[in-house]
């Protein structure tokens, strides 16, 4: 089987989503190392890196999942700064929350179940507003990127870190190859999932490429968008400021 995104409905890609994520949570973060063969944590620790993130900042850490990005801005934003992990799942949040809770990572971490597209905060809340492997996902990117930009503080930035287009036109062949062939076939052994896996290879083709993602920033109001390719362009780092 396979999803076929063109052909369905908006309600149905919800519902979609949903069971994905329902469905691979418990797995999440042991596939996310085997998949990326841990790199993703090099990816995330440059986004941070990039997030001028500082103590007494306040954070959004958007489809936040099992809260690898929250973890690490726990510890610089310290007691008087607050995260939020936002995720519109149950299931990812939970296993978020009992990963986080076991490291000790208690006191400035909020957990929120909330859609990117209608976020639930007053406007001009947040310092830094993350998304991280997150809007490939939302169905309406353009509602979640402008619902963003007006809970983000005037000086403040979005990073929106996801999968992209390789620059290479050979890298962007094996990837193909290793997406579409070999993820569905890990996630099987692994999750005994080979559909969500396909869903994710067939979100990361249907995404949109690196140029098209910072004008979709822009025509919501960010400034100064610039992107960066991680791992010859298979990932992407965006930011962008409200001013
Ligand atoms: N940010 C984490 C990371 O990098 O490991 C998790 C990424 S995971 C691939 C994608 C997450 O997006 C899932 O937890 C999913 O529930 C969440 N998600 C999907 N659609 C969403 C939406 N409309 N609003 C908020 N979160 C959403």
């Amino acid at each position: 089987t396979h999803f076929g995104f063109k052909q369905v409905d908006k309600n149905q890609k919800v519902n979609m989503v949903k069971d994905v994520f329902q469905s691979v949570a418990a797995k999440y973060d042991i596939m996310n190392d085997l998949m990326s063969l841990g790199i993703h944590r090099l990816w995330k620790r440059y986004t941070i890196d990039c997030s001028g993130v500082r103590a007494g900042h306040k954070v959004l850490d958007l489809a936040g999942g099992t809260g690898d990005l929250t973890a690490k801005f726990s510890r610089i934003v310290g007691e008087s700064g607050q995260v939020i992990l936002a995720d519109i799942n149950d299931a990812m949040l939970k296993v978020g929350r009992d990963k986080l809770r076991d490291k000790g990572i208690v006191g400035n971490v909020e957990y929120v179940q909330a859609n990117a597209e209608e976020l639930p905060f007053p406007d001009n809340t947040f310092d830094i507003i993350t998304i991280a492997f997150g809007l490939r996902n939302v169905t309406d990117k353009d509602k979640a990127l402008a619902s963003m930009y007006r809970v983000l503080k005037p000086g403040g930035r979005l990073l929106v870190l996801e999968f992209s287009k390789p620059s290479n036109e050979i890298l962007n062949k094996v990837y193909d190859t290793y997406s579409f062939h070999l993820l569905p076939k890990i996630g099987q052994l692994v999750a005994n999932d080979a559909d969500s896996y396909q869903y994710l290879a067939e979100s990361i083709r249907m995404h949109p490429e690196q140029e098209v993602l910072k004008g979709m920033m822009e025509n919501v109001g960010f400034e100064q968008t610039t992107y960066h390719n991680l791992t010859g362009g298979i990932v992407a780092l965006h930011r962008g400021f409200k001013f």
